[in-house]
């Protein structure tokens, strides 16, 4: 598709999302639409939409931003539609999808924006990318979620814990990617969580959870999960990856659980001979925050294409974890101190450095900002959807 239809179509995207009350206005015609126009769709959502409408929007914005880049557009819709089929979505469903969200475009860009020209712009590109999810979807052949025991759950900080699980059988992910779970504790509340392991023959599979205080579901993760529970998990979603075919060496950022797919990277390429050099900035508030450097550094000691940088924002810890910060062995990084994504950027530009980053929204924002203001080009830089 032409520049400059693609562009016509980001500006128009931009305008609907621009105010206050823009996406949640964008969403909620999208969903209303579906409901009234294709019959049964509304059982596949959970009767409490906040979450899902916030989702919804970013997802689009995510695809509209990246119109020119047709494979990681197609990729990640592909990946959608697989996902969506664990909430009994068929084919036929994204193409009734594809209307409503044509009716919600014209519903909700200013009018002065608005031409016949620019329906018939955006009904190509929807036609387009419904069309790409009704296929994944149809030619999918793997199982639609996967049943899975918690057979481990450890709290290593009062609003973090690590779970272990064992799956039914095997999911066929790779190291860097993140799946959707589904608890007993809160049925048809799906959430992301990123494999802080690489995947093995024996199905084991561990995530790291963070308390969100106002959450529904990452509460309940930290707090109430049991071994011994059912979880279900939806197919692997997300394209975090080293490429080692570029040859070019690798920038790691990561704040909090944002580590866990790093980890899993970090831990694969221990597995293999020949790797390139990787950097990796870990960060958070306190240094308990940084609560898996141990397994970090064991792994820096014995495998020198690794390079572990620990940044905190405060010296010590806070009054309710008071134990002292623990000292790096020696040969390794000592703590450097700041923001994150600042202290990343001091280092220069790191144009030569493929770059993954990943922990929270307002985190990726602000590292994205300051590589990119430090002269880092932006498309070296993945992360996954917010
Ligand atoms: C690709 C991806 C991978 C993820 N991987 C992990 C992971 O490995 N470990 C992990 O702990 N979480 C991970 N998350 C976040 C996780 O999916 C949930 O969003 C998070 O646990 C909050 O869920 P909740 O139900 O408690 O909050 P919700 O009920 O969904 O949200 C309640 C409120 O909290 C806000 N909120 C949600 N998340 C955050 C946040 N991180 N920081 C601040 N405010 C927030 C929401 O905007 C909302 O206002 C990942 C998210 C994505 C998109």
């Amino acid at each position: 598709m032409e520049a400059f239809a693609i562009a016509r179509v980001q500006l128009s995207f931009a305008s609907i999302t621009a105010t206050p009350t823009g996406p949640e206005r964008f969403a909620t015609a999208f969903y209303t639409t579906l409901w009234a126009e294709a019959a049964g769709t509304r059982d596949l959502f959970p009767a409490g939409m906040e979450g899902m409408r916030h989702r919804f929007t970013t997802a689009v914005g995510w695809v509209i931003n990246r119109l020119t880049d047709v494979d990681a557009v197609e990729a990640f819709l592909g990946q959608l539609a697989r996902d969506h089929r664990k909430y009994g979505v068929r084919p036929d469903h994204f193409r009734a999808a594809g209307h409503a969200l044509l009716v919600a475009v014209r519903e909700c860009t200013p009018l002065i924006l608005w031409t016949a020209a620019l329906e018939r712009t955006w009904s190509r590109v929807i036609g387009r990318l419904v069309e790409a999810m009704a296929v994944a979807c149809e030619e999918d052949d793997l199982p639609a979620s996967w049943g899975a025991t918690v057979v481990g759950h450890e709290r290593v900080l009062p609003d973090l814990a690590i779970i272990r699980l064992e799956t039914d059988s095997p999911i066929p992910f790779h190291a860097g990617q993140y799946m959707s779970v589904q608890i007993p504790q809160r049925p048809n509340m799906w959430r992301y969580l990123s494999a802080a392991i690489p995947p093995n023959p024996h199905g084991q599979i561990e995530f790291h959870v963070r308390r969100v205080s106002t959450g529904w579901v990452s509460p309940a993760l930290v707090g109430e999960v049991s071994v011994g529970d059912r979880w279900t998990i939806g197919p692997p979603l997300g394209g975090l990856a080293v490429d080692l075919e570029s040859g070019q060496d690798a920038l790691m950022i990561a704040s909090g659980t944002g580590l866990a797919p790093m980890r899993a990277q970090i831990m694969e390429m221990a597995m293999r001979g020949n790797n390139p050099r990787v950097h990796l900035f870990y960060g958070g508030q306190y240094p308990c925050d940084l609560y898996d450097l141990e397994t970090l550094w064991h792994i820096a000691m014995t495998n020198p294409w690794l390079t572990i940088v620990p940044v905190i924002e405060q010296p010590e810890n806070p009054w309710w974890h008071p134990f002292p910060p623990k000292e790096a062995p020696p040969g390794l990084n000592r703590p450097m101190y700041g923001k994150l994504g600042k202290v990343a950027a001091q280092f220069g530009t790191w144009a030569d450095r493929q770059i993954q980053i990943a922990g929270s929204p307002s985190m990726i924002r602000t590292t994205l900002y300051a590589l990119s203001a430090a002269g880092t080009p932006r498309q070296n830089i993945r992360f996954d959807p917010l």
